[in-house]
């Protein structure tokens, strides 16, 4: 496969105007983050750092990852509502891990009084690398789905008019018409519009969950503005305002500040650091209610690492997905390699091949938001200190993608312009509504590339790591 812009990347001075170009550009287009040093504020505001280049990805692979995606949204939907499934795959992790454990605990509760919320709305975004296959040519394998605060959709959008600048600006018009238009926050608009139509109140509102030190608001107003748009109305609170002034009436409707809420969107909520007892006590009264969670706390937990390994063991899509063998099958088609860490003999082997061949394999928490897994040396400590211990069930291994590196250059406020080797890593949105069994919306809404160098094991955008980019098809 042929993977970069070969004599383009030689010529420094032409890539640095190009970089002044592509950077004024993503600034006119909208491709914003608040800074590191003001996240409260968008007073002063930078650009989302980018690549100067599309990557290109072949675009068999691309269809693939799109062909699958409404697979994996039934798949999360089913797993969200398989309380059994959840309990026994989550047994023993929940016994480690404190974070998972406390969002069981509070799935509990909400089992145990019932479930008010009758309509489901999931937006979320499954990941993957294109993995180097023994004869050269590259493969589609899942990194992970990401069920709750799946981001930057929003940003996504804006970012095809910068790189088709670049192109231009080199006359490459055909190669810059060849850039796909992608519109995932339109999309994820349509499933919370959705959602918000079947509850059913014409005054209720969109609650949008967020820290007030967002640097990634521009994202999330890029959802907020078309909502706006569809006369849909969003609020945007923390979890402290929700503790202070959220309630729920008799029938369980939530209101904030007086107003009924139909849609509480979550942009935050994900790590244990986003959480003190106050929030705990939000998140539970959120739960408890019949506003359309997105995710709700089942679903959130369908996205954790310790499923997605479970979701790999023979047998377990056609438990989930029964006769549905081709569905099964572009499913498993993704995996990567996935092994539980649970005491046992199944476990001892698992940490057996890992000390054996650590670069093959990546040691990974039951965290998101990206800088919490472990590699090489790293990960080679942590399972000698953890082989013995029944902490090792909150962790979980997995096969090491090492897809064949290319030259870009990364685009970073504050940096220089230099050609980097890189891998990408491509994000497929999903969206779907399900109004008590029927499901009523599945579908894909777009993508996002983020695209990293190769010395950072991990890491996403947000993390500061990976930069986002377009999808070149070749
Ligand atoms: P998080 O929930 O923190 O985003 P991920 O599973 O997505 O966790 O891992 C974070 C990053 O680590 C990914 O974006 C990817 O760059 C890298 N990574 C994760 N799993 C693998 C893997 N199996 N092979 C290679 N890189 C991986
Ligand atoms: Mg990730």
């Amino acid at each position: 496969m042929a993977t970069g812009w070969g004599s383009l990347l030689q010529d420094e001075q032409q890539l640095e105007e190009l970089a002044r170009q592509a950077v004024d550009r993503a600034l006119a287009e909208g491709v914003l983050l608040r800074t590191l040093q003001e996240p409260s504020s968008s007073d002063v505001v930078s650009y989302a750092p980018f690549t100067l280049f599309p990557s290109l990805v072949p675009s068999a692979l691309l269809e693939q990852a799109y062909a699958v995606q409404m697979d994996f949204n039934m798949l999360v939907d089913a797993v969200s509502q398989n309380a059994a499934f959840l309990e026994q795959t989550l047994s023993s992790t929940i016994k480690r891990d404190n974070f998972t454990a406390r969002l069981f605990n509070i799935y509990k509760q909400v089992l145990k009084e019932g479930i008010a919320q009758t309509v489901f709305l999931g937006l979320n975004r499954s990941d993957y690398m294109f993995q180097r296959n023994a004869d050269g040519s590259p493969v589609l394998k899942q990194i992970e789905i990401n069920t709750i605060s799946a981001s930057f959709g929003g940003l996504a959008s804006r970012t095809p008019a910068v790189h088709r600048h670049v192109l231009n600006v080199l006359s490459k018009t055909k190669e810059a018409a060849k850039i796909l238009s992608n519109n995932p926050s339109k999309g994820l608009a349509q499933g919370i519009t959705k959602a918000w139509e079947l509850y059913g109140s014409a005054n209720a509102l969109v609650l949008l969950i967020a820290q007030e030190k967002e640097r990634n608001i521009f994202d999330q107003r890029a959802i907020e503005n078309e909502l706006l748009a569809r006369n849909i109305h969003v609020i945007r609170r923390r979890f402290e305002d929700v503790s202070e002034k959220g309630s729920l009436d008799q029938d369980r409707r939530l209101f904030m500040d007086g107003q009924e809420v139909a849609v509480v969107y979550f942009r935050d909520g994900y790590m244990p650091s986003q959480y003190s007892v106050q929030n705990w006590e939000a998140r539970l009264l959120l739960e408890r209610s019949c506003a359309i969670k997105c995710p709700d706390i089942a679903t959130q937990l369908a996205g954790t690492k310790k499923v997605q390994q479970e979701l790999s063991r023979m047998g377990v899509l056609e438990m989930l997905l029964p006769g549905q063998p081709e569905t099964v099958a572009r499913l498993r088609a993704t995996f990567a390699g996935l092994y539980s860490l649970d005491m046992g003999e199944e476990g001892d082997q698992a940490i057996t091949e890992a000390l054996a061949a650590p670069s093959q394999f990546v040691l990974k928490p039951q965290r998101e938001g990206g800088g919490n897994n472990l590699y090489g040396e790293e990960m080679v400590q942590a399972l000698e200190h953890l082989k013995d211990s029944e902490e090792r069930a909150s962790y979980i291994l997995m096969e090491k993608i090492e897809p064949e590196p290319f030259g870009n250059c990364l685009l970073r406020p504050g940096s220089p312009v230099r050609v980097v080797q890189c891998i990408s890593e491509l994000g497929i949105f999903g969206v779907y509504v399900r109004q008590g069994k029927t499901l009523v919306m599945n579908k894909h809404v777009g993508h996002l590339l983020r695209t990293k160098a190769i010395e950072h094991a991990d890491g996403g955008v947000a993390a500061g790591v990976a930069v986002l980019d377009n999808p070149y098809p070749v």
